[in-house]
């Protein structure tokens, strides 16, 4: 989508100047249901970033809304999974193969047999960087990249609980708590008031879809966490985190 407004500004994706070529939401439009896709937020981008958010954005729509436990979510699989999942034999057949069958404690104490499927939580990971980058600049005009680099991972509990009390110290410049579409998309920022390309972010998608890990087994996430900074040895020992083990979505 073309826009002057947009045109020829900093992309907020790569921070190069003067490359951007469209207006990219923020959060993809096909995220959220046909009546409360009006006014959601745009950024300048340039061509590559906006081609490289757009396939994350494509995959994480074609198996997410599976797990997803908010109302729009069923419809979510009917206009984005299904005919997504149908042009697409080989996410068909991976989704098959690692189908597998998990043990879950209700809230009154029972074993209740669900499903999981498999999931490349990395994709979904790179996407949240991107839309922290995107909200920084929409709601404070903070342009973080490229001095600054974004990190996302979901954490257990544990490391929620570290996130959030340092959530709580924070001398904060800003601090936002919003959601689109109904609560289809759920988020919370703060950057720091000294270094406002310092920020912490939490989101949530489809209501707080389960995101499990292989590596951390019987623990489960249903937020993402990003952060960025551009403290150059933060940024060193982020870079070199390997990959972590198989990820899966929960199916209830
Ligand atoms: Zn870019």
């Amino acid at each position: 989508m073309a826009s002057k407004k947009y045109r020829n500004k900093t992309c907020v994706y790569c921070g190069e100047a003067a490359v951007a070529e469209t207006a990219d939401h923020v959060v993809a439009r096909e995220f959220f249901s046909m009546d409360t896709r009006a006014n959601l937020p745009k950024v300048p981008a340039c061509r590559d970033c906006n081609n490289h958010k757009s396939q994350l954005e494509h995959y994480v729509l074609s198996v997410l809304p599976m797990g997803g436990v908010h109302s729009g979510a069923p419809a979510a699989i009917v206009n984005q999974v299904g005919p997504r999942l149908a042009k697409n034999a080989a996410l068909q057949r991976a989704l098959l193969a690692g189908q597998r069958d998990r043990a879950i404690m209700t809230p009154d104490g029972r074993w209740w047999q669900g499903m999981s499927l498999p999931f490349e939580a990395e994709r979904l990971a790179t996407l949240g960087c991107y839309i922290a980058l995107g909200l920084a600049w929409h709601h404070w005009r903070v342009q973080i990249a490229p001095s600054a680099l974004a990190n996302a991972r979901s954490f257990t509990a544990a490391g929620t609980r570290f996130f959030e009390d340092m959530w709580d110290r924070l001398d904060a410049g800003g601090r936002i708590a919003h959601n689109w579409g109904n609560g289809v998309f759920e988020y919370r920022g703060v950057c720091v008031r000294t270094n406002p390309r310092v920020t912490l972010w939490q989101m949530s998608f489809f209501g707080g879809v389960e995101l499990a890990d292989s590596e951390k087994p019987g623990q489960t996430s249903r937020t993402l966490f990003v952060a960025t900074n551009d403290d150059p040895e933060w940024i060193a020992q982020r870079g070199a985190r390997r990959a972590g083990g198989r990820a899966s979505i929960g199916l209830g």
